[in-house]
């Protein structure tokens, strides 16, 4: 990635005395290379021995740390910038085959809602969306898309350009930018409906959408939404469960401290996406406390409640 910020080569100088590494390939107008290079250990050694430079400048041996601390921070600062620039940039780039992401921006769905029924499920991370998703398939057929699934499939996808990025948002429990995810489930989609020849179908997205940008997005790019599962459980009960997970799961998220993260993920900005569906009243709110079986009995009977029988 060649840096679009570029560093002053007087800053790039004292990083690179200060340090005691050089960064080479830096001018004051040209961008930064940020290839690094060990400086002999004498070096090192001198710049904060108590005898000063070799030229014996006091002045210099009392500002050299507080320019060390400046000019690694503002090395810190450029490289967080520039890989934020590149994140965006690298979404907002247009595909260059059918299969890469992502799609232009559309202002009409690209599912009628009369051939596609689209039922979100959400619930915090543990609540047993998963669980209820297999359940449900089983019984009535659903097409089952997790957006968790897809996001570690892209991201394990050989020559994937998101795949770091999908790993770091996975593993702090932030939300992944939403045109990676809709596009992943558009595509997941139509590839469904095209492998089973229809234009219908019964799709239970779960674990989407997190957050209220993707909601609007997806209902107005994608499909409008039916309704909303809306597995609710505490968050002690949801803790034990993906510690127990966590043991044979392999997932980089189901450990105790990125589990505190989705969490607060999940108060903070997934919350608000239940709240604006249950205003629309489209919220079946089901305890996931109970045993799966349990649930799953409650979830059958608020589905047909809601969408009759022969859903
Ligand atoms: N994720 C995301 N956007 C989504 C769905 C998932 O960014 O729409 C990311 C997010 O980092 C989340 C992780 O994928 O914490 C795991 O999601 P998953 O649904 O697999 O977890 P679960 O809630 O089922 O434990
Ligand atoms: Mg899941």
């Amino acid at each position: 990635m060649a840096s679009r910020i570029s560093v002053p080569w007087l800053l790039a100088g004292r990083l690179a005395s200060s340090t005691g590494r050089s960064v080479t390939g830096a001018s004051s107008t040209s961008p930064l290379s940020w290839t690094w290079r060990s400086a002999p250990r004498q070096h090192q050694r001198r710049l904060y021995s108590a005898g000063g430079s070799p030229s014996g400048n006091k002045d210099r041996v009392k500002f050299w740390p507080f320019l060390a601390v400046v000019a690694v921070g503002s090395a810190g600062y450029i490289g967080l910038v520039n890989r934020r620039k590149d994140m965006s940039r690298s979404i907002e780039a247009p595909p260059t085959d059918a299969g890469q992401l992502p799609a232009p921006a559309k202002s009409t769905p690209t599912f009628s809602p009369s051939d596609v029924t689209v039922v979100f499920v959400l619930g915090g991370p543990g609540a047993g969306k998963g669980t209820q998703c297999a359940n449900l398939v089983k019984k009535y057929g659903f097409i089952h898309l997790s957006a968790g699934d897809l996001l570690r499939a892209e991201q394990e996808r050989p020559g994937s350009q998101f795949g770091d990025l999908i790993r770091d948002y996975i593993k702090n429990g932030l939300i992944v930018p939403m045109e990676v995810t809709i596009q992943l489930l558009e595509n997941a989609m139509t590839e469904a409906l095209s492998k089973a020849g229809t234009s219908k179908g019964r799709f239970l997205i779960d674990g989407f959408p997190r957050k209220l940008d993707q909601a609007h997005k997806f209902e107005d790019s994608v499909c409008p939404a039916k309704m909303v599962l809306f597995f609710d459980c505490p968050e002690k009960v949801m803790e034990e469960r993906l510690l127990e997970r966590g043991k044979t799961s392999g997932r980089a998220d189901d450990n105790a401290e990125s589990i505190r993260k989705r969490f607060r993920t999940f108060i903070e900005t997934s919350m608000p996406v239940v709240e604006y569906y249950e205003k629309q009243g489209k919220v079946v709110k089901i305890d996931a406390t109970p045993s799966p079986d349990a649930v799953f009995a409650k979830t059958q009977g608020h589905l047909t409640e809601r969408l009759g029988t022969d859903f």
